[in-house]
């Protein structure tokens, strides 16, 4: 069985199994957990931000930003198939009150000129943006990288237009990686940053979001009321230290593997765009079948992928997809096409 529904199915590693028993922890709510902490300095660090703060999941740091940056009755701006608009449970209407505005990107990377058609005359009359959310890695658009240039435009209509950046990098080490680019050269364009400890890194939880210190600040009170607030996480914190130094150069990896699959699929009825990092979106169309019959057959072959949309299926690669999964899922392809 070869497990390609999503990187977050990756098991800690021995590394990380030993770093977790031999942590020193203390309580993270009175701020004392030394773990949680040096891992906070490192991400900020790291992505040169002022601070960071450690959450169980990406959707809780995600949302706490969006909290922290607007008022309710405002706008969002996010692209259309993002994971904030479609994978968190509209909490940005339940959490912040406000409203999202899909704009539709080019495999999930918005242009600056489709986000400025969004901003309205500033009367009374129009409700209007006070964020900007990214996604890089874009994920369900295939793991697609944004171009420091696009980042740069919409940076300086941010600017133009006094909203903030909030960056859901839940894959940015898989972007650096790609791109052959350090993290804060990314994240620079931002103004808070979340990535993810329990995607490619297989750590077992946790996101660290990263921003101004007083932004940080009042994002600690917005994670506690949310029932964020975790006693001894340095548990938790020591597995997501070791993901930092020891799983992300390997990233390329993965890359290669997903570069591979789609080499493999080339010419047959399955298609899809050659991969910049480790998602391949595979249009299933003409092959006659849906998606979820797809998803079903190769699931009876032993690999295992998930549906993306009606015609199309995901598959990610990651550190527990090793070499001889590629050919046996390009043969369970091929098994699909008789
Ligand atoms: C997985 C993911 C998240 C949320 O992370 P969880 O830890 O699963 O809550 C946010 N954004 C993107 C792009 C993701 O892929």
């Amino acid at each position: 069985m070869h497990d390609f529904r999503s990187d977050t199915v990756t098991k800690p590693t021995s590394a990380m199994r030993k770093a977790m028993a031999e942590a020193e922890v203390g309580d993270d709510v009175f701020g004392e957990d030394p773990t949680v902490n040096k891992l906070q300095e490192v991400c900020a660090w790291r992505l040169r931000k002022e601070a960071g703060l450690f959450f169980p999941t990406g959707t809780m740091a995600n949302q706490v930003a969006v909290k922290c940056w607007t008022e309710a009755g405002d706008e969002i701006l996010l692209e259309r198939r993002s994971h904030i608009l479609n994978y968190e449970l509209a909490a940005f209407a339940v959490v912040s009150g406000v409203m999202a505005r899909a704009v539709e990107g080019e495999r999930g990377i918005i242009r600056a000129a489709a986000l400025a058609r969004e901003f309205r005359p500033k009367t009374y009359l129009f409700s209007s943006p006070t964020l900007i959310c990214l996604e890089d890695t874009t994920n369900m658009t295939g793991g697609t990288c944004y171009p420091q240039a696009v980042l740069k435009e919409i940076r300086a209509l941010a600017t133009e237009q006094g909203v903030p950046i909030h960056l859901d990098g839940a894959r940015l080490w898989n972007a650096a990686v790609a791109q052959k680019v350090e993290p804060f050269e990314i994240a620079q364009h931002a103004d808070s940053v979340m990535v993810s400890l329990s995607k490619g890194l297989a750590a077992p939880a946790g996101s660290v979001l990263c921003g101004p210190a007083d932004l940080i600040d009042k994002a600690r009170k917005w994670r506690k009321l949310l029932g964020g607030g975790m006693r001894q996480s340095g548990v938790l914190a020591a597995a997501g230290l070791v993901g930092l130094q020891e799983m992300v150069a390997r990233l390329a990896e993965d890359h290669d593997r997903a570069k591979a699959l789609a080499s493999g699929l080339a010419g047959t009825k399955f298609r899809c765009e050659m991969p910049e990092t480790n998602i391949l979106i595979v249009d299933v169309r003409e092959s006659g079948k849906s998606s979820d019959q797809v998803v079903a057959l190769l699931g009876k072959s032993g690999i295992r992928v998930v549906q993306a949309d009606p015609v199309r299926i995901r598959m990610v690669t990651h550190c527990d997809v090793k070499e001889d999964a590629v050919a046996d899922a390009l043969e369970a392809f091929r098994s699909l096409r008789a």
